[in-house]
């Protein structure tokens, strides 16, 4: 079974719901990232409510999330890309101290418009709400979008098992009667572990579920996974930012340099002339 958003409309108009199964790409991507304990649950959370996010606010692209640990240990961050490919990466803090949210966690969004510019926000990320009260709030505040949202997963001895969410957003044509409806239905959808840890569960179970009894039209799916689009030129992208000394430096040690790429831990070999390429005035 295969990771993937389904997004349908209701037949009234009043609500867009997106529905998502991140099993294997929240599981590559802690695996690839190693976690252990509750960060691999935050981390996993913040990977799906990142693809829900830029499913629903910006499919074509790319969404950046951070979450940046309670007393400033650490940070997880979440990065969607419009292909569909999702990679992750995660910073302890001191002592490899594991996640927390509660106090000063924050999580800042980060959203490219189609002009170009950069929409981003940073909203808290309390532990009684955890990272779907955060993504909700983000939604409300800065994109005035009402949107009802939970992601959840299932992990066991530090391994992603099961993971998934959903997303319901107000249209402009809402119907009061119907929210009343919709808003007391998702009390029981406040968590999604029950349906996600089932072994049949796929998005569209999910939406079958949350419009029970309500017309809605299934419109397209798109796929999700777990991938980095990293590359020698994205590397050597990233050196660029090395004080012009510290490349004159590796140039005349003239030895291949190795490059690690944090998402993915994919290795690249650069050999030094195409380092000289970057000294040169352009
Ligand atoms: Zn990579």
């Amino acid at each position: 079974m295969t990771d993937h958003v389904v997004r349908a409309i209701t037949d009234d108009g009043s609500f867009r719901v997106i529905t998502a199964r991140t099993t294997l790409t929240t599981q590559r991507a802690a695996r690839v990232q190693r976690t252990t304990g509750k960060t691999t649950e935050h981390f996993a959370n913040l990977l799906t409510g990142a693809v829900l996010f830029r499913e629903t606010m910006a499919p074509d692209l790319r969404v950046q999330v951070i979450l940046s640990g309670a007393g400033g240990r650490g940070r997880l961050v979440a990065d969607s890309h419009p292909s569909g490919e999702t990679r992750g990466l995660v910073q302890l803090g001191k002592g490899s101290a594991p996640i927390e949210l509660g106090g000063d966690a924050r999580i800042m969004l980060m959203r490219s418009l189609s002009s170009g510019r950069l929409q981003q926000g940073v909203v808290e990320a309390s532990e009684e709400g955890g990272i779907s009260a955060a993504f909700m709030s983000y939604m409300q505040q800065s994109e005035q979008v009402v949107s009802m949202l939970a992601v959840d997963s299932v992990i066991e001895a530090d391994q992603v098992v099961a993971a998934g969410g959903y997303l319901v957003q107000l249209l402009p044509e809402v119907d009061r009667s119907v929210l009343g409806v919709m808003t007391e239905r998702l009390e029981d959808f406040r968590s999604v572990a029950r349906w996600v840890s089932q072994d049949d569960f796929t998005p569209d179970l999910l939406m079958q579920e949350l419009l029970y009894g309500i017309p809605y039209t299934r419109l397209e799916e798109d796929a999700v996974r777990f991938g980095c689009w990293c590359s020698e030129t994205t590397m050597l992208g990233a050196l660029t930012s090395l004080p012009h000394a510290d490349i004159e430096e590796l140039v005349k040690d003239g030895e291949v340099l190795e490059i690690e790429c944090d998402y993915c831990h994919t290795e690249y070999k650069v050999a030094p002339q195409r380092l000289r390429g970057m000294l040169s005035p352009s």
